[in-house]
């Protein structure tokens, strides 16, 4: 009766990548639906994905996520990963892209100048 509708979540889980059930069963633990969370960890289960993996992502996860009051993880403004780091006035820095909301967050994957293969959020192509 709160919009949750346990067939659409189990279709989207089915097709979610293995990074990104990983993600919602650590840092967006807390905001997950009991049901929807035992549905995910039964994927990651089929998937071959044990409960020591799942432990020691969110451990790695964690080490760099930025906790929200709700216990939760700040999300990423450009995909789902849990962000690393918060940033303004970013517009600067990818110049391609010019409005944005005025706060950013950005994961590992799309905070810009980090160690490691960085990359900018993909721009509009060509
Ligand atoms: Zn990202």
């Amino acid at each position: 009766m709160h919009g949750f509708n346990l067939r659409r979540v189990a279709e989207y889980i089915r097709r979610a990548d293995t990074e990104e059930l990983l993600d919602r069963v650590t840092v967006y633990r807390e905001g997950m639906e009991p049901a929807a969370l035992d549905l995910m960890e039964g994927e990651l289960d089929r998937r071959g994905v044990g409960r020591d993996e799942i432990a020691r992502h969110g451990e790695e996860r964690w080490a760099e996520a930025i906790r929200l009051p709700d216990g939760t993880a700040l999300r990423c403004s450009f995909c789902s990963r849990p962000a690393v780091a918060r940033n303004r006035g970013w517009h600067r820095v990818f110049g391609v892209l010019p409005v944005f909301p005025r706060l950013f967050a950005a994961c590992g994957v799309h905070a810009p100048g980090r160690p490691g293969g960085a990359n900018p959020p993909p721009d509009s192509g060509s």
